[in-house]
């Protein structure tokens, strides 16, 4: 009988603008034909496989979008011009970006005007910073790492911004690495509090405990970086589907620390936690 006590993060699971994305989604689905949405709309396969049941279908381009389609723009949001395109385009959607990544917009578009650079700490090829990198349009850059800084021409007024799901510690050091330059910036760390707790409860439990597990898709930048902060501490295990767990392994730890990417559905969450419940692992749920 396993006497391993799991460490449960309350808050675990979906954030808020992902919550929101996927109830107008399946709302739109309901009253629509042919909805789709453009990437997917949550970076998780087992949501993304709930979705197709309702018919809502997703594309990688907006070349691939036609007239017939209703489209849904999801948490991420999307540069300007692709939102000029489905105007024109006469496509109707429905735009769900998620409040938090429209305020870095609007500060991007009032900066921008006024003539300052935009510095987006983010990863070039994620759908969020695109979207920051559109609205920037000339003045915009994307930086990913502090080595970043020394090739860009930084002069002048700038404006800094984070992609919501960068790490706190990349951010800080980027910031570091802009030296002067950053005294006279208009800083706005604009990372999610919601990644912002997750990856502090990581932090704290993966070191208290023998070993975490974290559960989301392969694909899910936060996810990743929750794996990857819980391996620092020790050994990690990540999952993304419930009967990717190893329970025989798993028992041989104490104490397991667990965890799971703003992606990741509540019922797959639950899942877990059942499955731990049926092997006796003892579950303590820490908020
Ligand atoms: S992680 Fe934060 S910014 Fe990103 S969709 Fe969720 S609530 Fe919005």
């Amino acid at each position: 009988m396993s006497m391993t006590r799991v460490l449960y993060d309350k808050h675990a699971g979906l954030c808020a603008g992902v919550k929101r994305t996927i109830r107008g989604a399946v709302k739109a689905a309901n009253e629509n034909s042919n909805v789709t949405t453009f990437g997917e709309l949550v970076h998780n396969p087992i949501v993304t496989g709930n979705l197709k049941k309702y018919g809502i279908a997703f594309v990688h381009s907006m070349e691939e979008l036609s007239g017939s389609r209703y489209v849904i723009i999801r948490a991420h949001g999307i540069p300007p011009k692709d939102e000029d395109y489905l105007r024109s385009s006469k496509i109707r959607y429905l735009d769900l970006t998620c409040p938090r990544v429209k305020i870095i917009h609007r500060k991007i578009d009032y900066y921008s005007k006024l003539g300052y650079k935009i510095l987006i700490v983010g990863y070039p090829e994620h759908a969020e910073t695109k979207g920051h990198l559109g609205h920037a349009g000339k003045n915009g850059m994307v930086v990913s790492s502090p080595e970043d800084i020394s090739r860009l021409d930084i002069n002048g007024k700038i404006l800094i911004v984070a992609q919501t799901t960068i790490s706190e510690k990349l951010f800080n050091n980027i910031i570091k690495a802009l030296g002067k330059k950053a005294g006279k910036a208009q800083i706005v760390n604009s990372i999610c509090p919601f990644v912002l707790n997750r990856l502090r409860w990581i932090r704290k439990y993966s070191k208290i405990a023998e070993a975490s597990v974290i559960i989301g898709g392969f694909n899910s930048s936060n996810t990743k970086q929750l794996y990857e902060t819980a391996e620092t501490s020790g050994k990690a295990f990540w999952i993304a589907y419930p009967d990717q767990l190893n329970i025989k392994l798993l028992s041989q730890y104490k104490t397991i620390a667990l965890t799971a990417g703003a992606s990741t559905p509540d019922t797959t969450i639950r899942e877990v936690l059942t499955l731990f419940k049926k092997n006796n692992f003892i579950i303590e749920e820490i908020y």
